[in-house]
């Protein structure tokens, strides 16, 4: 890989900066001041240090989003913002894409990240990553929603979702669902089956993983070590 391309990627310097730098005398590799900032190195191996700091190498970068209303989970929209609209340009060349969808109006935990594998992973129905949300409906739900949720609820278009934990607040019109699934508008749906409309749905678990409220919506932060271990788990 390209010492500039090393540096871009790692959210440091843009390639121009890298250039700069580079003309400085400030960047070494293993020890040795750089004279280009075209030069090949191995970013496994290669001890990169600008302005004496070590730039570690992260092959794979791992974020939590706290998804507001009005973004797309997509990584380029013509008429919409994305989800990645809200990350700051560094990032950019990091190529991450949302682990799965919410919709526009859902807001709450989203996972971004650019390890194919990983997001694979979480996402095959195979390894039923856990996935939490709270909800609040027009309208009460009926008393028997958590035995048919948890029964394996049939939806209008025949749809039988798998065994779901309902878990109703008083005046069940809101509440937590807690899905091994993720289907289209999965929870409107159900909802709607159950005779009532969600006006509000916000993830906030994931894989084991909860949403940080210290977040802001819009905001976002690397995964915590123990966070990645979660997530891990599910991991072919
Ligand atoms: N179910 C929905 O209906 N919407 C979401 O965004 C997530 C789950």
């Amino acid at each position: 890989m390209r010492l500039d391309r090393f540096l871009s990627d790692m959210g440091v310097l843009s390639r121009s900066e890298c250039k700069r730098a580079v003309r400085a005398g400030a960047v070494t590799v293993n020890g040795i001041t750089a004279q280009k900032s075209d030069i090949a190195i191995d970013p496994e191996s290669d001890k990169v240090y600008l302005k004496g700091e070590l730039i570690p190498y992260e092959k794979f970068t791992y974020i939590m989003l706290n998804k507001p209303k009005g973004y797309i989970s997509a990584t380029d929209d013509k008429r919409k913002q994305t989800v990645l609209d809200l990350l700051e340009p560094r990032l950019a060349a990091r190529e991450l894409f949302p682990c799965g969808r919410l919709d526009i109006d859902t807001t709450g935990l989203l996972i971004l990240t650019n390890d194919g594998a990983l997001a694979h992973a979480l996402l095959s129905p195979k390894h039923h990553a856990e996935k939490v949300y709270r909800f609040e409906c027009d309208k009460a739900l009926p008393v028997d929603s958590p035995e048919r949720v948890k029964s394996g609820l049939v939806l209008d278009d025949g749809y039988e979702c798998l065994s779901a934990e309902l878990v109703l607040d008083e005046g069940r019109e809101s509440g937590v669902i807690t899905l091994r699934e993720g289907k289209f508008h999965q929870i409107k749906r159900m909802a709607h089956t159950l005779g009532a409309e969600i006006v509000a749905l916000e993830r906030i678990e994931f894989g084991g993983v909860k949403l940080d409220r210290t977040l802001d919506r819009g905001e976002y932060r690397p995964l915590t070590p123990e966070e990645m271990s979660m997530l891990e788990r599910y991991r072919i």
